[in-house]
């Protein structure tokens, strides 16, 4: 199966990760998506080719293990990564690049647009009506132990300007073009769906999956739809309105009808009702956190699953404080401007897992975008302090995004917590309208990292929320495909009017199919029911798993 998805912005270093989790893998990929403005510098890459100090014009420079010179991508130019099996033979690379510029120049026909090759230039290449040749799209590629990785950049309407800051691809004597400049209108998710419809045929590739992120677009087809009175109370203030709105202007764009949805007061079906429980357990576990000003996961974002878990004496902590930078669509942690990080949070999580004497502790925090490092000394510190104090203590961390940052994540890395969990929350469709400041691609690049450190990876999906069946497989899919061991799954609780409507409850039978699919793909365990959260029964999942030394 060629997994095709289009991605939409991608910082260059997630998708670099991401790229190579991949290649290490088996299954077939084709990542389509935009960066920002960036050089990268090919194994043959002559840095005399770089005319400006990159960050001089807002640009990155990284250096790359692809064949080829040094190259621009940014805003307007689609890039693609296939990440195929080829068979090892003579001219393996030449032929494979043959193939992608094939693709590229019947893509480029269907907007009338005549591209050729030039013998000794890899690339595509047009006949400008001046009769001059310009190179409208590069291509780099590496090719090793029968997989392929990197791939093409066509120019649909970058700033062409930017490829006078470099000698692109080492070539001086031919200038750059793009399809805005030979007078198409083309929009890149234009191309993305050209290249989805060819890529099948010209790779050879008889089964595919195409996925991609709700288009900004989208949302202009059916903005009366959006904001349904139903939804906005008028005494709501201007705040939550203007949230509401946005919210609803997000799932139109990603095609959920926001009237469909099922209503918050209708009763929910019994196999998500659970009984409360304030038993002795219960209430131990209260007196521990509020004696040590300690703040869980189970409270804030109301788990249905606490008089359960804290019964049975687990609970996860959420360091970093109770106010998040970010909005997710179903989430009832407050968004607010955070407190400054207290120091001494680490050493009383430490105590309470000591005095509640757990074998297994999980620790969350908010997002902290307003932090550089995103937040990942307070995990560092938490860690450090629980084993300090309860040495053997096996530790899942349940982290958020850390902005990408390499040296935020690798922090946390580094401390080798027995579980590393990201959530990826929901489907590729869905990701900007329920998770706005997070994205599917960084999503898979921190569960990559994680992989390629050798921990644990796990991650969890919430369902209810608008996917559709096909797009859980999906998800299911590309968490296989970059080694997650252990996937959460559940139904989605609407925690107030102003978070996303539920547009389905999953019958059981559905989170018991969505567990054999995903453990058929090959993910250790796979925890599905109705009311299964990211760290519900995390203990037992984690069962039969160990990082890599
Ligand atoms: S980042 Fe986490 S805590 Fe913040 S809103 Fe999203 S899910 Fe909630």
């Amino acid at each position: 199966m060629l997994e095709m998805r289009w991605l939409g912005k991608v910082a260059y270093r997630d998708a670099y990760t991401l790229q190579h989790r991949l290649f290490e893998g088996s299954s077939e990929h084709l990542l389509l998506m935009e960066h920002n403005h960036v050089f990268t510098l090919g194994v043959r890459a002559e840095l005399s080719h770089i005319l400006v100090d990159p960050a001089s014009v807002g640009a990155e420079m990284i250096r790359v293990d692809r064949g080829g010179d040094v190259t621009y991508h940014g805003p307007g130019q689609l890039v693609g990564y296939p990440i195929l099996d080829v068979p090892i033979k003579s001219n393996a690379t030449p032929d494979f690049v043959a193939k992608i510029e094939e693709l590229l120049i019947v893509a480029l026909a269907c907007y009338g647009i005549a591209a050729v090759r030039h013998d000794g230039y890899p690339g595509v290449w047009t006949n400008s009506k001046d009769g001059k040749l310009r190179k409208i799209a590069a291509i780099g590629v590496r090719l090793s132990r029968g997989r392929s990785m990197h791939g093409f950049a066509l120019n649909v309407c970058p700033d062409l300007a930017m490829f006078s800051n470099i000698v692109p691809c080492g070539i001086a004597n031919f200038e750059v073009t793009s399809m805005e400049r030979e007078g198409s209108s083309a929009t890149v998710e234009d191309l993305v769906a050209t290249i989805a419809e060819l890529a099948p045929t010209i790779f050879g590739r008889s089964q595919s999956s195409f996925y991609g992120v709700s288009s900004a677009s989208g949302y202009l087809a059916r903005s009366d739809s959006a904001t349904s009175p139903s939804r906005i109370s008028k005494h709501a203030p201007e705040t939550a309105l203007a949230e509401l709105r946005s919210l609803d202007r997000r799932l139109a764009s990603a095609g959920v009808s926001t009237t469909e949805g099922i209503s918050i007061s209708s009763s929910k079906p019994e196999w998500v009702k659970l009984r409360s429980n304030m038993g002795e357990g219960y209430q131990d576990l209260k007196r521990t956190m509020r004696s040590l000003s300690l703040v869980t996961v189970c409270e804030e974002a109301g788990c249905p699953n606490i008089f359960e878990c804290w019964s049975q004496g687990t609970a996860t902590f959420m360091i970093n404080g109770e106010d998040c930078t970010r909005s997710c669509g179903f989430c009832l942690v407050k968004t607010d401007k955070p407190q400054p990080i207290d120091q001494g949070e680490p050493a009383r999580v430490a105590r309470a897992v000591r005095e509640m004497g757990l074998e297994f502790a999980v620790i969350t925090a908010v997002a902290r975008d307003d932090l550089s490092d995103g937040g990942a000394s307070g995990f560092v510190e938490s860690i450090r302090a629980i084993r300090d104090q309860t040495p053997g203590v096996r530790i899942e961390v349940l982290i958020s995004d850390c902005k990408g940052s390499e040296t935020a994540l690798g922090s946390i890395y580094d401390m080798r917590p027995e579980i590393l969990n990201h959530n990826i929350e929901t489907v590729l469709r869905l990701q900007r309208a329920v998770r706005p400041q997070a994205s599917y691609a960084r999503s898979l690049r921190v569960l990559a990292g994680a992989k390629d450190a050798g921990l644990v990876a796990k991650s969890g999906i919430i369902v209810g929320m608008g996917e559709t069946y096909a797009e859980l497989e999906a998800t299911l899919r590309d968490l296989a495909a970059v080694g997650v061991d252990i996937v959460t799954i559940g139904q989605y609780l609407r925690p107030t009017r102003r978070h996303l409507p539920v547009s389905k409850w999953y019958a059981p039978r559905e989170f018991a199919q969505l567990k054999l699919y995903g453990e058929s793909l090959g993910i250790h365990h796979v925890e599905s029911s109705p009311n299964t959260r990211s760290s519900y029964h995390a203990k037992r999942a984690s069962e039969g798993l160990v990082m890599l030394s």
